[in-house]
């Protein structure tokens, strides 16, 4: 992987760490002018982070490029990175962990939703991990701070799309799951 090779002497996880900060960096930069969609105003990359230690902690092994992959993941949809840079940036099997999370921009928004849910089933184990982090993300972000021209019922339907796309998961991580279920209690049954 082009500049994620060990320098002599760097441990492995001395290289780990130093090709997932890249990562984060990358993605600051390229998301900078972005913001969440929610009243809070907050800056994107902290969407990006949020997905990225998810998934950290769902891991029992150690997954380096899933956990870049996440850092990344909304860079091709979001900011117009091509899966080209991301491969010869971040490695081939980044690039394609970040497309296999992406939306075709060119359809519509319900097609691209409709979809999501059709394709959930055939996502591999790693896009299903990144998925569900993603979507814990933002199901926590709508409640903690809703977009302002969102009606609850408009709301109510985001987390009934969510559902439907993480049920759809063959394989989906325990611990991930098990958190989406949560948030998605809290919101529909609030105490
Ligand atoms: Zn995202």
């Amino acid at each position: 992987m082009p500049e994620t090779s060990s320098p002599i002497g760097a441990t492995p996880e001395l290289t780990s760490v130093r090709a997932i900060l890249k990562a984060a960096s990358f993605a600051a930069e390229r998301h900078a002018a972005q913001k969440r969609k929610g009243a809070a105003g907050e800056p994107y990359v902290n969407h990006l982070l949020e997905v990225a230690h998810l998934v950290s902690t769902a891991l029992s092994e150690p997954d380096t490029n899933l956990v870049i992959a996440a850092l990344l993941h909304d860079t091709i949809e979001d900011v117009g990175v091509s899966k080209d840079e991301l491969a010869e940036t971040f490695g081939d099997d980044v690039a394609g962990l970040v497309a296999e999370v992406t939306d075709d921009k060119s359809l519509p928004k319900a097609e691209r939703k409709r979809l999501q849910v059709v394709t959930a089933p055939s996502k591999s184990v790693r896009a299903q991990i990144l998925k569900l982090a993603d979507k814990i993300s933002n199901l926590r972000a709508i409640m903690s701070s809703p977009p302002p021209d969102w009606s609850l019922e408009r709301r109510r339907e985001y987390f009934a799309w969510a559902k439907q796309v993480v049920d759809g998961f063959t394989a989906p991580n325990p611990l991930l799951k098990e958190e989406f279920e949560r948030t998605h209690r809290k919101f529909t049954t609030p105490s």
